[in-house]
């Protein structure tokens, strides 16, 4: 269902990656670890060309562009791709000017021309879901760390993306308030939602995903199932990492 083949992509004279393959199946749930500085970030931008890839291919819901030509990728598929996709950001991005409400009915207003009524359905449904329904007419400041995350994840999915992104979903929050994101995450990920994820979450990477792999240097050093990368790698370096974390 996701298939990125060859992903090369620099910044100025900087490799950031240098040959990536990754193959997702509809459903699953992809973590993607490794050290600061490896191209976690970048290659998970790249799913939603927030980063444009130099070369290589990504095939995503059905569409496939080739990087290696690039002047045949087309704003118009650019866009097109992007709407597949729905991203959490680490620092949550939420629009401060609008409610709750709000923030979750944006996207399907002016990317999927809802009306209004259908959109505050949906955002109300979603907002259930995430357990926030009762704070829908309040405004992002009003909120937790916690709560707003919980907020930019229901924005993500009102969209109805083949995929949802996650950038460090819980890093810049309070140790405190990790927990509540995770559990909304872990039961997306039980529904059936496909889902990329980096995270130094190490014991939610091993509870949630199907699929890790572990970066290094814009490579993919391990790639497995989590008993497999995180229990049994197979390359030294990977072994360090994971001691230097627990
Ligand atoms: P990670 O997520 O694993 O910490 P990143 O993908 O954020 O790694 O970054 C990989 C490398 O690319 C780093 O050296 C970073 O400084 C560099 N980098 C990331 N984004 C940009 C950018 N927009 N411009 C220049 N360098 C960048």
């Amino acid at each position: 269902m996701i298939e990125i083949l060859d992903l090369h992509k620099s910044f100025g004279a900087l490799k950031v990656l240098k040959g990536i393959n990754v193959k997702l199946e509809h459903g699953k749930v992809l973590v993607i670890i490794g050290p600061s500085g490896s191209g976690k970030t970048t290659l998970l931008r790249c799913f939603n060309l927030l980063e444009v890839p130099d070369q290589g291919s990504i095939e995503l819901g059905g569409m496939k562009l080739n990087f290696t030509d690039s002047k045949k990728i087309s704003q118009n598929n650019v866009v097109t791709l992007r709407q597949k996709t729905g991203m959490v950001f680490q620092s949550y991005n939420l629009f401060p000017h609008m409610t709750v409400l709000g923030n979750v009915m944006e996207g399907q207003i002016t990317v999927q021309k809802r009306s209004k009524v259908e959109a505050r359905k949906r955002a109300m449904v979603l907002l259930e879901k995430v357990g926030l329904a009762d704070k829908s007419d309040s405004y992002p400041h009003q909120l937790s760390g916690g709560q707003q995350q919980r907020v930019a994840i229901a924005r993500a999915m009102a969209v109805e993306p083949e995929v949802l992104l996650f950038d460090e979903p819980t890093s810049a929050l309070d140790p405190e308030l990790v927990g509540e994101v995770l559990k909304v995450m872990k039961q997306l990920a039980a529904e059936g939602m496909t889902m990329v994820i980096v995270t130094h979450e190490m014991k939610f990477a091993a509870d949630v995903a199907d699929k890790i792999i572990l970066m290094e240097d814009g490579h993919i050093l391990e790639e497995g199932t989590p008993v497999e990368v995180l229990e049994h790698p197979k390359s030294t370096r990977a072994r360090q990492f994971l001691n230097r974390l627990s």
